[in-house]
């Protein structure tokens, strides 16, 4: 085996010593050769014998000496510079002048250090360069960050007012309209004013699929996970569009075909939503012929269950080119689908966020002039037997209450709202008292003579907020069992859980709905009762 080491530092004999014994040799055999000769001739002689010896030894040594001197103390000088540049340093060598190649050596090393050294200073001064340009960048990007961070903060509050702003007039709008199509009307005001509510709704459903789009991109909306059965949101949906295919006399048609369970976890009013944007598309979109729609469930390996809902209609259809972009913001397969049947180029924008959020996808088939096919697939987590049965929908345990005349307590500023809710409410025979503010509602609830059976509260007020008032009803063990309804303009996630976190038992987003009003404030009353008597 040959040693690694050995190999790299190889043992040198001084060059000074092989010239010794080189021209130690020669002399040598120059001063054998005179002697052989003087032996032959007769004519030796020890002194001369010995003087040519010493002569032999002294110039051997004189050429060692200089051999030194001229050859290897600068091959040492250079050898020790090769070794400083080894171990980092790039310092220039000593050079003897000798005035030959060495020399030229010497320099042409001394002259490669110099450029080494100036390499290495440009290669540090890049690398402190760039280590500066890093920290600033870092610096950049920080202060860039908290900006964003910022203006998503200030979008987010801005859409939260927005929303607030955009609802409480909705509300007295709808409300007012709802109220007076509930009165005597001739024909011709009955169709006016229809049409107005037509108006208003479609409206309503613009503001909330921008709300809605905004929300979802500011990442501000959260699923819920609350259980629910696929199979009757389902037949809920469909039959909320019956009237509408009946209207443009389509055939609309439900069919439940694998069912691996209905009973889920999530967020009821999202899947909805997906399932209203597909069906109502398909309905609006299809002028003869029929829309079908097919509900499957499947078990998935992971233990979630899948559902795939799929929309065939035998409508319009979509041109290939324009496939792509139908899920775009504000677009529409053709100019002229708005001429025609309204809309914003929204709803498949949303319904596909929505997916995304749930970990599901759409797709589409299409032909022109033949129809579509949207098929969907959302996965959602099995739903606890007894939590879905404890958990039931509020109308179908909700007997109606028979004796109304119950005093309700409204706690609202606004108002265009007072007016709504008043005559709503009034018009079902509840007696209403109001509060402007949370203070006036604490001294109402105080001063009753007649306990008040419920409270209907906005959130955003004056003085003392919704949220603030009804902690300090909880506070109050007298009014243990006193419903507290939320009625409120701000529809943003996370709203609806400080609510109840406050303390409130339900919560009605405005424009509240007559029927859900109602349904909202029997289904606490039905339960109240069932509780102990309230004492003041
Ligand atoms: P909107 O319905 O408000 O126009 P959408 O985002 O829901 O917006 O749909 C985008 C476009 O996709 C529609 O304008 C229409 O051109 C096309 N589209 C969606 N669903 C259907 C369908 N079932 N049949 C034909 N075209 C459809």
């Amino acid at each position: 085996m040959v040693d690694v080491n050995e190999q790299e530092t190889p043992k040198f004999r001084s060059l000074a010593s092989k010239f010794f014994v080189f021209t130690s040799v020669l002399l040598g055999w120059v001063v054998a050769v005179t002697l052989w000769w003087d032996i032959r001739l007769h004519s030796f002689n020890w002194t001369k014998g010995s003087v040519l010896c010493g002569v032999v030894v002294a110039v051997a040594g004189l050429i060692s000496f200089f051999t030194v001197r001229l050859l290897a103390r600068p091959l040492k000088l250079l050898e020790a510079g090769i070794t400083s540049v080894r171990q980092g340093k790039l310092e220039p060598i000593r050079v003897s002048p000798t005035g030959d190649e060495i020399e030229f050596l010497g320099d042409s090393f001394n002259r490669m250090i110099r450029s080494l050294a100036e390499s290495h200073e440009q290669i540090r001064q890049y690398q402190e360069l760039l280590e500066d340009r890093i920290r600033q960048r870092t610096e950049e990007l920080q202060v860039a960050m908290q900006g964003a961070l910022a203006a998503s903060q200030a979008k987010s509050e801005f859409l939260a007012n927005m929303s607030h702003e955009l609802r409480t007039p909705m509300n007295g709008l709808l409300g007012m309209l709802d109220l007076t199509l509930d009165s005597r009307l001739t024909g011709d005001q009955r169709d006016q004013l229809e049409t107005a509510q037509r108006c208003a709704y479609s409206l309503l459903a613009l503001l909330n699929d921008i709300l809605d789009l905004s929300k979802i991109e500011a990442g501000k909306m959260l699923l819920e996970r609350i259980p629910f059965d696929i199979r009757s949101l389902m037949e809920d949906c469909v039959k909320s569009q019956r009237a509408k295919a009946l209207q443009k006399k389509i055939t609309l048609l439900f069919e439940a075909g694998t069912l691996a369970g209905t009973r889920v976890l999530g967020d009821p009013l999202r899947v909805r939503q997906v399932v209203n944007n597909l069906l109502s598309n398909a309905i609006k979109f299809t002028d003869k012929g029929w829309v079908r729609v097919k509900l499957g469930t499947y078990f998935r390996e992971d233990g979630r269950l899948e559902m795939a809902i799929n929309v065939t209609d035998t409508g319009l259809g979509i041109a290939p080119d324009k496939l792509p972009h139908i899920f775009d913001k504000f677009t529409q397969a053709d100019s002229s689908i708005t001429r025609n049947y309204g809309g914003t180029g929204l709803g498949l924008t949303i319904t596909r966020k929505l997916l995304d959020m749930h970990g599901g996808e759409i797709r589409v088939e299409s032909e022109l002039n033949k129809g579509s096919t949207f098929s969907v697939v959302i996965p959602l987590d099995p739903a606890p037997v007894s939590t879905v049965e404890s958990n039931a929908s509020p109308e179908a345990e909700a007997a109606p209450v028979t004796s109304p005349g119950h005093r309700l307590l409204l706690v609202e500023d606004n108002l265009v709202n007072q007016k709504v809710v008043l005559a709503m409410l009034r018009k079902r025979g509840y007696r209403i008292d109001i509060a402007n503010n949370g203070q006036e509602a604490l001294h109402r609830l105080e001063a009753a003579e007649i306990p008040y059976r419920l409270v209907l509260m906005d959130i955003q007020m004056p003085v003392l907020d919704g949220l603030e008032t009804t902690r300090m009803i909880r506070r109050n063990t007298h009014w243990d069992h006193l419903p507290v309804i939320a009625m409120t303009a701000h529809a943003m996630t996370g709203d609806r859980e400080r609510c109840m976190e406050a303390g409130m038992n339900g919560y009605i987003s405005k424009p509240v709905q007559l029927a859900h009003l109602i349904e909202t404030i029997e289904h606490h009353l039905e339960s109240e009762l069932c509780a102990e008597p309230l004492a003041v």
